[in-house]
């Protein structure tokens, strides 16, 4: 019987799922259940033996969703597993690990426990990834499931990068510190720009920018975060789809003071992470796809916007290179990095000084592929390589599996 690894991903109102075969790391199915909570939700699946479809479903929890989706894996007609027992290991996606966590942990009660801790952190998806890990235990007794973190990768930092110039007392007492996040990301570009450059990531200096809906952009030695650019949240750092990124800590008194609205429950967060970024700027979307589109014909809210974006991209990759003293690659991941060539060649223009130049034939190609686009004299390779979090949990998941 081969064995398979299920990745597990609980947001705030849906569950994301891929099996793999532990063997091979070859993806057997995946799915997400979305709108969970409310009278409809949409269960969309495929795997080996089916194409993708979506249906509507009733499902009022995350545990209700863990059992649609276990059901669907063992269905006989479209399933790809015959026995719950095939599932050798289930990996989580965490959001927020805090300071407790510097790495991937086997779930056991006090690891539950040390999580709960967590909550305070990331509201809206800790009790969201609590309620699967639950469901996951009920539905797959004995199956052990473990845990990995966005924020693990990123606890290499030093005190001097992670610390905020806030009173002491808030970090000692209230955790308040920059955790980062996408790392799971991250650490696979990384480890896939190693084997690229063709040497070990222990004697590489990288920059990767993860640029989808949400952005952040992190310097990495020897293999280690030395610093990145999403903080105590995700709202740190570039600016993104609906989130504002850096902007001056005085500005959120002077508009409370301004419009007394923004002082009801929830309204300030929403303003600075659902109602900034680039649709805040632009007014026409918050996908990158729709502003290049608004932008060539003629939009100028678009196109600031879209300048924006680059700008602060541009910004943070400049000071990594600097921190670093120097870069072997710059790797461009996720949806806008991946797929967004306007946005490279924006970001990588003029930074020859930095030996950082980009081939813009090679850089114009659409592809889905791993690939450098940087010029045959550019000291800085540049990269594309498209992200495979999933691939990640699973390869985490099966070295804490081997390693009890
Ligand atoms: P998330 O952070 O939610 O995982 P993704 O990594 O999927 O997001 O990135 C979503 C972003 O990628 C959107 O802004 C979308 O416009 C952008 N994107 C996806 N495909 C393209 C494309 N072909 N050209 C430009 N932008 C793209």
């Amino acid at each position: 019987m081969d064995m398979k690894i299920l990745v597990v991903n609980c947001g705030s109102s849906s569950v994301k799922y891929s099996l793999f075969e532990i063997r091979n790391e070859k993806k057997l199915a995946c799915g997400i259940v979305e709108c969970i909570g409310s009278t409809k939700a949409f269960y969309t699946k495929q795997s080996q033996k089916v194409k993708k479809q979506k249906e509507v479903v009733k499902v009022l929890n995350h545990t209700e969703a863990v059992e649609l989706i276990i059901k669907e894996l063992l269905n006989k007609n479209s399933g790809v597993i015959s026995d719950i027992n095939e599932i050798a290991v289930v990996g989580h996606r965490i959001v927020h690990g805090g300071d407790k966590f510097h790495k991937s942990v086997l779930v056991t009660e006090e690891v539950k426990q040390d999580l709960k801790d967590c909550f305070l952190l990331a509201p809206l998806h800790m009790p969201a990834h609590y309620a699967g890990i639950e469901a996951v235990e009920k539905m797959l007794p004995g199956v052990p499931s473990v845990l990995v973190f966005d924020t693990a990768f990123h606890q290499t930092m030093q005190n001097y990068a992670y610390m905020y110039a806030l009173p002491y007392e808030f970090f000692e007492k209230n955790h308040i510190r920059r955790y980062g996040f996408h790392g799971t990301s991250h650490d696979y570009v990384s480890q896939r720009a190693a084997e690229m450059l063709g040497r070990p990531l222990s004697k590489i200096k990288l920059i990767t920018a993860h640029l989808g809906n949400g952005s952040s952009i992190t310097a990495i030695d020897n293999g280690k975060v030395v610093d990145t650019s999403m903080g105590f949240t995700p709202l740190e750092g570039v600016m993104m789809g609906t989130r504002c990124g850096n902007i001056d800590p005085a500005i959120l008194p002077y508009i409370l003071d301004k419009y007394p609205q923004y002082k009801e429950e929830d309204a300030l967060n929403k303003l600075l992470n659902k109602k900034s970024g680039l649709i805040g700027i632009s007014g026409v979307s918050a996908d990158m796809r729709d502003i290049l589109i608004a932008r060539a014909s003629g939009n100028k809210r678009a196109s600031l916007a879209f300048e924006m974006l680059c700008y602060s991209v541009k910004k943070y990759i400049c000071a990594y290179f600097g921190i670093l003293n120097g870069v072997d690659a710059l790797v461009f991941t996720a949806g806008i990095g991946e797929h967004s060539s306007p946005v490279r060649e924006n970001v990588c223009k003029n930074l020859s000084a930095l030996g950082i130049e980009i081939d813009l034939e090679e850089n114009a190609k659409a592809s889905d592929k791993e690939r450098v686009i940087s010029t045959k004299s550019s000291k800085v390779k540049i990269m594309v390589i498209p992200t495979n979090e999933e691939l990640m949990i699973a390869k985490e998941s099966k070295v804490v599996l081997t390693s009890i």
